[in-house]
This record gives C-alpha cells, sequence and structure tokens, in this order.
C-alpha cells in the first residue's frame, strides 16, 4: 500500500491541536485549521492548508465551514469540556466518519465514549507512558509502537556485548527479538549478517513483541 494523502480537519490550536496541525501539514496531507481565536487562525494560516475562524458549537458555522468534506475530524479543545461535547456531537450528526477528541479527564472520556466516539485522546497519559518506558530502561533511545503488542525499538548496547557477533548472542532464537539495523557513529548497517559484532555505544533497531524486546534489553544487552 503506498502513500495517501488524507483530508483532515483540527478544531482547536492549543498545543496539542497546533502540533497535530503542523505534523500532518508537514507529512504533506490536508488540514483544514479551525479555531474561535483569530490569533490562532493566522498563527497557523502557513501549517494548514486552510485556515478558518469560527465557533464549533455552532451547527451553521461548521456545515458551511466544509468540515463535511473531511474523513477525519479531530477536537482538540481540552479545557473547556461543555465546548468540546457540544462540537463532538454536531460532528456526530454531520456524520464524519472518523472523529477523534482529546479528553481532559475520565468524565469527559466517559461521556465522549457514550455518544460514541472511537478516538478518545489523552495525550498526556500516552505521553507519559512513553516517557516513563524510555526513562525506566536507560538504554531505549525510541519506540514506535506497530500495534498494542509489537514496537519497533532502538537500543544502546553496554559493554555487556562487545566484540560479540549476533549469532553468539543469539538473539533471534534467545529473545524473539530481530535486529533489523545497528548504528555505529553515522555508519548504518541494514539488515546485519549473523557474523556482525557488537560494541558498547552501537544503537540497534529491534523489531519484535514489546515484552520480548523488554527481556532483551533487561537481560541481553
Ligand atoms: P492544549 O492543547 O494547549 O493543552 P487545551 O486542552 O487547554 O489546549 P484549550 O486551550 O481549551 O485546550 O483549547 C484549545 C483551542 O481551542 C484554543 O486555541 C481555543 O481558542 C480553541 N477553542 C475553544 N473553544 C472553541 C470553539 N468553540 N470553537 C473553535 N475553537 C475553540
Amino acid at each position: 500500500m503506498g502513500w495517501k494523502k488524507k483530508q483532515f480537519a483540527v478544531i482547536g490550536l492549543g498545543r496539542f491541536g497546533g502540533s497535530v496541525c503542523k505534523e500532518l501539514h508537514q507529512m504533506g496531507h490536508d488540514v483544514l485549521a479551525i479555531d474561535l481565536d483569530e490569533k490562532k487562525v493566522a498563527e497557523y494560516a502557513e501549517f494548514a492548508s486552510h485556515a478558518l475562524q469560527l465557533d464549533s458549537t455552532s451547527e451553521r458555522a461548521l456545515k458551511s465551514s466544509g468540515v463535511t468534506n473531511f474523513e477525519h475530524v479531530i477536537v482538540a479543545i481540552g479545557e473547556d469540556i461543555q465546548t468540546s461535547i457540544l462540537t463532538t456531537l454536531i460532528l456526530k450528526d454531520l456524520e464524519i466518519p472518523k472523529i477523534y477528541v482529546k479528553a481532559q479527564n475520565r468524565y469527559h472520556q466517559k461521556v465522549l465514549m457514550k455518544i460514541g466516539v472511537e478516538q478518545v485522546l489523552q495525550p498526556e497519559i500516552e505521553m507519559g507512558k512513553k516517557i516513563a518506558e524510555t526513562l525506566g530502561s536507560q538504554k531505549i533511545v525510541d519506540s514506535i509502537n506497530l500495534s498494542a503488542d509489537y514496537s519497533i525499538t532502538e537500543l544502546l548496547a553496554t559493554p555487556k556485548v562487545n566484540d560479540k557477533s549476533l549469532n553468539e548472542l543469539n538473539i533471534r532464537p534467545k529473545f524473539g527479538v530481530t535486529v533489523l539495523a545497528i548504528k555505529r557513529g553515522e555508519q548504518l548497517n541494514i539488515s546485519p549478517m549473523p557474523a556482525d559484532t557488537l560494541q558498547a555505544g552501537d544503537i540497534l533497531t529491534v523489531l519484535g513483541t514489546k515484552k520480548s524486546i523488554h527481556r532483551f534489553d533487561r537481560v541481553g544487552l
């Protein structure tokens, strides 16, 4: 499956909505940026295909914004829960296929789930988990979740593995983890051979279940 341009509307250009908007725009997608605050709209005009000032609790305003042409709509109004819920209800009525809403707290999350939002976002909680995972291990450099169970993770090699080959370390049979690449300084060895050796300071890109990667991180490196 190749890359496909998607259509996103982001309502609420605070820190969260703003960074979602910028990132999607940078990735080359169509982004409609919406905020009540004229200053925010002006600020994000260069990071969106279109930027509009409107009150998202007005059904008429939302309809005339063309938001109904968008498959994905992200509601990133956090602080005022009532505004977020009302906006979401209107989007549901407009039959937007994919609605993502940032929840401020558990009560907000519950209400959103009750009104049928499948994608309730809790960036602070998600980010907290991700940071804890990184901090918990001194060796995890970065991690991408592929699914709830699988991830691709960058791990820092310690002197424990100095001059040992992948074969000797028996990584895949022993830990169920596949080494996709080894980075040494500026040099990147992609799809390393079994005889390739490791050095302390190497960064290994590995693929596997999170559980097996954690075990490899704890006892294998
Ligand atoms: P952050 O992501 O910065 O933590 P937050 O969760 O505190 O943000 P708010 O600051 O409450 O969220 O709202 C984010 C943005 O949503 C603000 O820029 C605000 O102007 C905008 N906003 C609030 N109400 C509306 C509305 N009715 N229609 C459109 N935009 C709105």
